[in-house]
Parts: C-alpha cells; structure tokens; sequence
C-alpha cells in the first residue's frame, strides 16, 4: 500500500510557506509481529508543531530537515499482527501528516466504539479540549462565578474554554480575529466578545469586565497578555497556555511592559503543558462527553481536504483560516 506523506523540506523562516514542504510517496510495510498497519481518516494541525519546526530544545524534540512529520491522528485497522488489534478498529496515534502507516501496536490507543465523530478525537475530546479544561480548571484553579477573558478564544482551545467557564458560570469575554468569529462566540454564550483588531485591547477589557478579571487564558500572548495584565484583579491568575503572535517571530519578543503589576496585585501567572495535568484525564473525558452530550459544550471544525492541502491547513493557523479546530481530512 501507499501513503502520500508530508515531509519538512525547510526550518520556516517567519511565516511558514508551502515550500517548507514537501509531498513524497512511500509504501507502507507489511505488518511484522506485533505490528498494525492503519489509514488515517483524519489528522490534526496544532500551533505548538511550529516551535517543532526550529532547532532547539524544548519540552518536545524538534522535527528534522527531511523527515515525515508528525501528529495526531485518528486510522482505521487495515491489517493486524498483533493482539486486540482488528481490521477495522479505530486508533489514535502520533502518526500524523501521512496516509497510512505500520506501526508497534504499542504506539496506538484503541479507541472502541467511537462516541463521536473522528476528528472530534483531535479536538474538543482530544488534546485541545484537554488543554482548556486542564488550564482552565487546573492551572488557572478557576472558581464558579469568576470573570474570564479566553483570547484566541475562536479557536479549538479557546472556544472550548470560554464554554467550561460558562458552564461553571463564570462571567466570559473573548478575542478573535474576525466578525464572523465574534459573531459564533455570542452564539456560544460569551458575555463580551470582540475583534482584537478593532479599538484598543484595554478599552475592550474594560467594556466587557467593568470590575477586572479574575481569570486570563492565554492563547496568544504579546499585547494580550500585557492588556490582561493592566486589567487583572488583586490575586488573579493568568494560564499562560500559549503564545501564538510570536511563534513566526524571528527576534526574541519584549516581555509584557507592565510585568512589575504583579507584584503589587499578587497575581499568579502559571505556565502549564497539557501533558502536566495526566492526573486529571479521566475527569476531563467523563465531563466533556457529559457537557456535549447536554449540548452544554458544542464544537466546530474547519476542515481542509486531503494531505496535499496539510501545509495550508498549517499555515492556516497562524492567518486565522480556522473556526474551531482545524482539521485535514483524509478519507478518499
Ligand atoms: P487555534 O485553533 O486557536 O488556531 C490558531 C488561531 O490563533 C488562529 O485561528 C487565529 O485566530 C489565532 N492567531 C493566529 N495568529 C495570531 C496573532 N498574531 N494574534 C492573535 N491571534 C492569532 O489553535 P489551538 O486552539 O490549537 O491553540 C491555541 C493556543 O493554545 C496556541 O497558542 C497553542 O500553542 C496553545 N496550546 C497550548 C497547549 C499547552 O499544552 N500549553 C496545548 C494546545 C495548544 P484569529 O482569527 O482569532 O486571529
């Protein structure tokens, strides 16, 4: 069998483009012992596989020059040599950025019946969803009734966290990049939601949070972080879960101006990886599909067809193309 795969063919200077990658062909072995050959339905583009893309150490390996990517992904069993393993299992892996693959079977995570579509595994059920409700509930120790402001909060982390806290009932405002993204977080339930690139972020803040914030989850860092900054109350907290107007950056960002605030106001700002919250998997799982199944908790996806279209899905993060969690599809 073949499998059509991305591999990286440059380190993206600033922002990535399509000639940072490369679509190959190869032919996926034949299962050995202890083996399972799978095809992927879908795979996932996450903004954390940008600092993947940049020679240094971090808390995951950086990708080589000339090697397949990598991410999650949801397949299907094609052929199995290994136990429990059947032609038509659904599996989660790390085997993104490819049509199909063979594998240990150790490396995959049998999903049953699945309770959801696929992609939804990629997605509010998946690392992402995990991530709001881990920084959300864990690093920022949200209370019930507090005042949040999610920014990047169209997105598939943040649109998913503004609903946690409106479901713990909280007081929600959001940033995103577009009116028709404003537009789904009132939808969504959001108390105050606005385009970051209308008027000033403070005066925003301000508008939708007359009395300050008590919670700050940060997607997006830069000018967001120091507009929170101004306008958090005596001992708030920031998650600081990411930082996406800097990962094209080419120089080292200035920190937020203002970081001396902190002092005086006791706030804690606490940077978190999903991965430190493992502890807290099973109550995510048992929530989340409990708050999608009330319809507490919906989700939207932005969908980009076919691998060929992986690296546009990609660079599409960082040009706001995706509402919800971008996804690439890859069932013919
Ligand atoms: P999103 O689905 O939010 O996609 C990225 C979005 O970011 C875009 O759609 C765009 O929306 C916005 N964006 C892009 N560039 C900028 C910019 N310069 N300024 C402001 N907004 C921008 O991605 P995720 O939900 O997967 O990730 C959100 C954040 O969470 C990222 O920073 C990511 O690195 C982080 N993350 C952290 C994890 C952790 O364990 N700590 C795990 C997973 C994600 P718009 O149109 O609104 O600009």
């Amino acid at each position: 069998m073949d499998s059509r795969e991305v591999v990286l063919r440059n380190r993206p200077v600033g922002m990535p483009t399509r000639d940072d990658f490369e679509i190959v062909t190869s032919t996926v072995p034949v299962p050995s012992k202890g083996e399972v050959t799978v095809r992927n339905l879908c795979m996932s583009v996450d903004p954390y596989m940008r600092g993947r893309m940049i020679d240094r150490k971090s808390y995951v390996p950086p990708f080589q020059v000339g090697e397949v990517l990598t991410g999650g992904a949801v397949g299907q069993v094609v052929a199995s040599e290994a136990e429990g393993f059947a032609e038509g299992d659904y599996v989660q892996h790390n085997y993104g950025w490819r049509e199909a693959l063979t594998c240990a079977a150790g490396e995959l995570t049998p999903l049953g019946e699945l309770a959801a579509p696929a992609s939804a595994y990629l997605g509010v059920l998946g690392m992402p969803g995990m991530t709001s409700y881990v920084g959300l509930l864990g690093a920022a120790a949200l209370k019930d009734g507090e005042t949040v402001f999610v920014s990047g909060a169209a997105g598939a982390v943040g649109s998913i966290a503004g609903q946690i806290a409106r479901v713990r009932g909280c007081r929600v405002l959001g940033s995103a990049g577009s009116a028709d993204k404003v537009a789904w977080l009132k939808e969504l339930g959001f108390d105050y939601a606005f385009d970051y690139h209308e008027g000033r972020l403070l005066d925003h803040l301000r508008e939708g949070a007359p009395d300050g914030l008590d919670v700050y989850f940060d997607n997006v860092g830069g000018d967001h972080l120091e507009a929170a900054i101004f306008h958090m109350r005596p001992f708030g907290r920031i998650a600081l879960c990411g930082a996406i107007s800097q990962y094209n950056d080419t120089e080292p960002a200035p920190g937020p101006v203002n970081l001396t605030m902190a002092i005086g106001l006791g706030l804690t700002l606490k940077g978190f990886i999903v991965s430190h919250y493992q502890n807290m998997a099973d109550d995510f799982r048992r929530d989340m599909e409990g708050w999608i199944q009330s319809g507490e908790v919906v989700y939207k996806e932005t969908v980009f067809d076919g691998i060929d279209k992986a690296p546009d899905a990609f660079i599409g993060l960082f040009t706001g193309a995706n509402t919800g969690k971008m996804i690439v599809n890859l069932e013919s």
